[in-house]
């Protein structure tokens, strides 16, 4: 059984940490700052920073001469004050003299050339010095600061990301795969398929990274490069967190992740850490309406929380005004401070942070949001939407360590994104893997149904309803189990482009949907890609058990099925596959797996999953009707259930909470029936 409370992120502080990035190292020759920066932390009910980021340069200014007197200081004071430390390694960033002196800790560009000093997120992860010199300084720091009050977390290193193609990550690379392919060279040419235009290998030398230059076109050496990156990336990592976990083992470990970034399977990081944490930057107020915004990104929360099966998660950096490396910097709207920080909490973080608590005078991030700005002081209206997110942080102790334990599960895989990427057809534009992903957990997020977006290795027992949208890849044993959990009496969705390739990007043999082909009980014969402009319809059957009616536009991808043993519940209306099946379901055992043979990222899919939260009658955080533009969602102990409402649009919107009763977190009063939420609003109600 999965734990419905977990302990707090650091037993020793059992409360939300609000806090942000913070670099007295910038402010070294002006002391005076320090003592005003915790004056105004105190002010902005902030409780933790994040100390030492990209410190290096001050704590070993020149090889072996290091110099914590700054960074004690600074430790004791934020101790004396109340507030702690997650304090970080300082790889994310190096100093000159390192790579003045050791040239190979700077990173190869896939063409080859080796970059120059500057910038960060640009070291070699497989460089012995780099590592050494990471390893050392890691083992000052834990060494140093094991014992201090302060001291809460680790923060590892900052942003991993990013490739090296040096000699030294080549040769790693041909050890990797000797290792994967068992020193068979023949078992490696048979998986990447290199009989295509003579690129059979005849020594392992002859292997290199994909470049620009050079190897582009075998899918299954992209798919291992990739695979490689992130093993590599975590052992890197995993050579920085030794020292820390031997001197300080009650220390948690976490590094800050990035979204939805393609580089690295965050998958294959999450048993490594203690805790997960990322960085979360939306751009609120642009092209699209926030609310469009706000599913997207509460779909990332949700990974976010999946990593670790449900353990609450860190949201480790967001920006409490504007994003300043983005197109068009635009200003926080009042109220999407708060309602932006809360919709992390509500999907399971335990912490809300900053990038950055002061302003840096000069450089890149010069312009970047923080708490303090230029002017210095706390008359701002930053500074007051940030204390007002510690102020409602403060009421919320009940909640640390809860989470949700969701009915439905939507498949979000990072090697088959890769794949999807990779491939070349039907379309090349608007794959779209992940909008599709996203568009599949919309109707649930605007019902309040509860998600985990987990990888297809993930355990699916516990699930009521599994949704794989464009499960292209299909991994060795993952056809098996979805079998097994729809025979069981699962609900299994998937759609177009499924069941194409294997591990190494191989076609399946013998008719797609591949090893899915059973559970849905179809064959796909063929798929016509549309052009933008180009619409189909597809028509519903009467009397279809969905009690969905009418017709639907099909777009950019219909697949060209035949139904073996499933029921057709749908066809398309024109073209040359009029009368075509478009969705069927297959009964398997005692479940059901449909198969969605169109793409329709907008009212199909909400009609759809709609009779399917019916149908399936799917736990929901709220059992109402929720204005578009308004989710719920919930965390629970087991036994205290606590419901976030969350209103995504510029004006107010009613939600009727007939007579269930709750009482509001915030106020402390007693609440029923209709409720009003302002623009942007917010509400933290517990069941009563
Ligand atoms: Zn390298």
């Amino acid at each position: 059984m999965k734990p419905m409370k977990y302990p707090p992120i650091n037993p020793k502080f059992p409360h939300f940490l609000h806090g942000g990035d913070y670099n007295p190292d910038q402010w070294k020759h002006t002391p005076e700052v320090w003592d005003e920066d915790m004056r105004l932390m105190k002010l902005a009910h902030c409780n933790v920073m994040s100390v030492g980021i990209f410190s290096w340069a001050s704590l070993e200014p020149e090889e072996g001469k290091f110099e914590f007197g700054w960074l004690d200081t600074i430790m004791d004071k934020l101790a004396e004050n109340g507030i702690y430390a997650i304090l970080a390694t300082p790889s994310g960033a190096r100093p000159a003299w390192l790579a003045a002196k050791y040239p190979e800790v700077l990173r190869v560009l896939p063409n080859r050339v080796r970059i120059l000093f500057g910038g960060r997120h640009n070291h070699c992860y497989t460089s012995p010095v780099y590592r050494e010199k990471t390893r050392l300084i890691n083992q000052k720091l834990a060494e140093r600061y094991k014992d201090h009050p302060a001291l809460l977390a680790w923060h590892v290193s900052n942003e991993y990301g990013g490739e090296c193609h040096c000699e030294l990550c080549q040769q790693a690379f041909r050890e990797w795969l000797k290792k994967k392919y068992d020193n068979d060279l023949d078992k490696l040419n048979r998986a990447w398929w290199t009989g295509f235009w003579s690129h059979t290998y005849t020594d392992w030398d002859q292997i290199q990274s994909p470049a620009p230059h050079g190897e582009g076109s075998i899918h299954g050496l992209n798919l291992d490069w990739k695979r490689f990156v992130t093993h590599q990336t975590i052992e890197f990592m995993k050579n920085e967190i030794a020292p820390l976990r031997e001197i300080t083992p009650n220390v948690p470990v976490t590094t800050n992740f990035m979204g939805t970034y393609t580089g690295l399977n965050y998958w294959k990081f999450a048993p490594e850490l203690d805790v997960i944490s990322w960085d979360n930057y939306p751009r609120w107020h642009g092209e699209e309406p926030d609310w469009e915004l706000a599913y997207k990104v509460a779909f990332v929360h949700d990974i976010n929380r999946s990593l670790k099966g449900g353990k609450p998660f860190m949201l480790m950096e967001s920006t409490p005004s504007m994003t300043n490396w983005q197109p068009v910097a635009k200003l926080k709207r009042p109220g999407m401070h708060l309602l932006s920080s809360i919709q992390a909490v509500a999907h399971g973080s335990d912490t809300v942070q900053y990038f950055q608590w002061r302003k840096s005078r000069g450089c890149v991030e010069k312009f970047h949001g923080a708490v303090v700005d230029h002017c210095g002081h706390e008359n701002t209206r930053v500074f007051r939407d940030v204390a007002e997110v510690g102020k409602v942080l403060e009421k919320l102790d009940p909640i640390i360590g809860t989470t949700v334990r969701p009915e439905v599960a939507i498949i979000y895989d990072w090697e088959n994104r890769w794949a999807i990427d990779d491939a070349q057809g039907p379309r090349r534009e608007k794959k779209d893997y992940l909008l599709t992903c996203q568009s599949h957990y919309r109707p649930f997020w605007e019902n309040g149904v509860p998600v985990d977006v987990i990888d297809m290795d993930c355990d699916f027992s516990g699930y009521k309803l599994l949704v794989a949208p464009m499960l292209y890849m299909v991994r060795p044993g993952v056809a098996e189990r979805i079998e097994k959990f729809v025979e069981e009496g699962g609900t299994f969705v998937t759609t177009y482009w499924s069941g194409i390739v294997d591990e190494n990007d191989l076609c399946f043999l013998g008719g797609f949907p591949g090893p899915l082909r059973k559970v849905t009980g179809i064959w796909s014969e063929e798929i016509d890609a549309l052009y933008d402009h180009d619409v189909n319809h597809v028509v519903l059957k009467d009397d279809n058990p969905l009690g969905l009616k009418g017709e639907y536009e099909a777009r950019e991808l219909c697949d060209l099925i035949h139904a073996e043993t499933a029921e057709v519940l749908a066809t398309y209306k024109s073209d040359f596959y009029a009368g075509r099946p478009a969705l069927t379901v297959n009964s398997f055992g005692k479940g059901k797996a449909y198969y969605i043979a169109f793409r329709n990222n907008g009212d199909f899919l909400t009609d759809f999953y709609g009779a399917l939260i019916r149908e399936l009658n799917l736990k929901r955080a709220v059992d109402t009707e929720l204005p578009q533009g308004v989710t719920a969602q919930m965390r629970t102990d087991g036994e205290r259930v606590f419901v976030f409402i969350l209103n995504f649009v510029p004006e107010e919107r009613q939600v009727d909470l007939k007579d269930m009763r709750f009482k509001d977190m915030i106020t402390g009063e007693d609440i029923t029936g209709r409720i009003s939420l302002p623009p942007y609003g917010v509400k933290i109600l517990e069941r009563l």
